[in-house]
């Protein structure tokens, strides 16, 4: 008898929604440069238009706004570059993903952390402080959910620190879209940036969205594409299946984030009791759960995880198969070796009761063995 498999791993990536596959191939029969001038480029264009406005309409942002990307990491990339010229520092809260943390200092000279607090949380006073003493304008880059712990992010708070010192403002929307409301105007972000395959899309698609009158140096030569900001034959089968996925994600968003909240709470009211559960106080994504189990690293957990069909993930899953300890947790106080035994489950549009169960159920028999193994 196979093994079943439970996909709990929605943060790394999404199932392939049905509407957003049907979109793919679709877009796929036909020659796809939207930049030609004949019938067939004019299709594509079209499937370009159409899944930009359903991007705009999933942040609320205007559709001439939406710069599409290859995906998250480059639309940051991208946001960096945009308002260099503008901003003399960039301010990342501790918990930014690696595309900022990474790619942040070969932009900025001048680069400054804002703490977040044990909950993983921002340290809003902390980033005030933080902001008085950078040269202004500043760029503040503050996500508005983690990938780890899921912990939202008090955003428009942060907005109006940024504000008030002046501060350009980058939203790293990539978790949150399709979990909570994202919107561009009410958070005031200078730039959002989001990502396909996290919505339910195909990977290879993604968006950098600019406020009205948003900084923006062309940094990039080539074929004048997106309006010269980011040159470069659009992916149009991703973009499409990219815009499928973000109609449906915010469409069914309140009903579809209670299904997701009442199934990450079975699964962790079923946890072992020793179990510990990161950023339990805060508010966290209806989907999100990073906890650990006393005397169980996260490798060991993982293999034997997967050899009972349960695909879940260490923390951070960006550089697939590579375990190593969170700098999020780190961030917010965890012991290292507390930390190197965090586990992410993370659930989606396909998971139902059924997967919260046997999740469970595979981590409360991984407990078990490690109490015994302890014995
Ligand atoms: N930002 C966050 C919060 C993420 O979780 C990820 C992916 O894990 C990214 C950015 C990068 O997204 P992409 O894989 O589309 O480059």
């Amino acid at each position: 008898m196979s093994a079943p498999f439970v996909y709990c791993d929605y943060n790394a990536g999404a199932m392939l929604r049905p509407a957003a596959r049907d979109a793919l191939m679709e877009a796929l029969q036909s020659p796809r440069n939207p930049s030609s001038i004949h019938a067939a480029g004019r299709r594509a264009r079209a499937l370009l238009e159409d899944a930009r406005e359903a991007v705009a309409r999933a942040v609320e942002a205007q559709a001439a706004n939406v710069v599409f990307t290859s995906g998250a990491t480059e639309a940051a990339h991208l946001a960096l570059e945009a308002a260099r010229p503008t901003a003399r520092a960039l301010i990342l809260s501790a918990i930014e993903h690696e595309a900022l943390f990474a790619h942040g200092p070969r932009v900025f000279d001048d680069v400054r952390i804002a703490p977040v607090n044990a909950d993983g949380v921002i340290d809003l006073a902390a980033l005030d402080a933080v902001l008085a003493r950078t040269p202004a304008p500043a760029l503040v880059a503050l996500m508005l959910a983690n990938n780890e712990t899921g912990a939202i992010q008090p955003v428009a708070e942060a907005a109006a620190l940024a504000r008030q010192h002046g501060a350009l403002l980058l939203v790293d929307a990539a978790q949150a879209l399709g979990r909570v409301r994202v919107s561009l105007p009410d958070l005031d972000a200078t730039y959002v940036i989001v990502s396909s395959h996290k919505v339910g899309g195909p990977p290879g698609a993604g968006a950098l969205i600019l406020a009205p009158g948003a900084p923006f140096a062309i940094t990039r030569a080539g074929g004048g594409q997106e309006q010269g900001r980011r040159p470069g034959t659009e992916n149009v089968p991703a973009i499409a299946g990219f815009g499928a996925a973000c109609a449906y994600a915010t469409a069914e968003l309140d009903a579809e984030s209670a299904r997701l909240a009442a199934l990450r709470d079975a699964f962790e009211a079923a946890l072992p009791n020793e179990a510990v559960v990161f950023a339990r106080n805060a508010s966290r994504l209806c989907n999100t759960s990073l906890f650990a189990l006393p005397g169980v690293r996260a490798e060991t957990a993982l293999i034997r995880l997967d050899l009972d069909g349960v695909c879940v993930s260490s923390g951070a899953a960006c550089s697939s198969g590579k375990v190593r300890a969170s700098r999020v947790l780190a961030a917010m106080g965890v012991e290292k070796a507390q930390a190197e035994g965090a586990l992410r489950v993370s659930f989606g549009w396909a998971s139902d009761e059924a997967d919260a169960r046997a999740a469970a159920g595979a981590v409360a028999r991984l407990g078990r063995s490690a109490l015994k193994g302890a014995a």
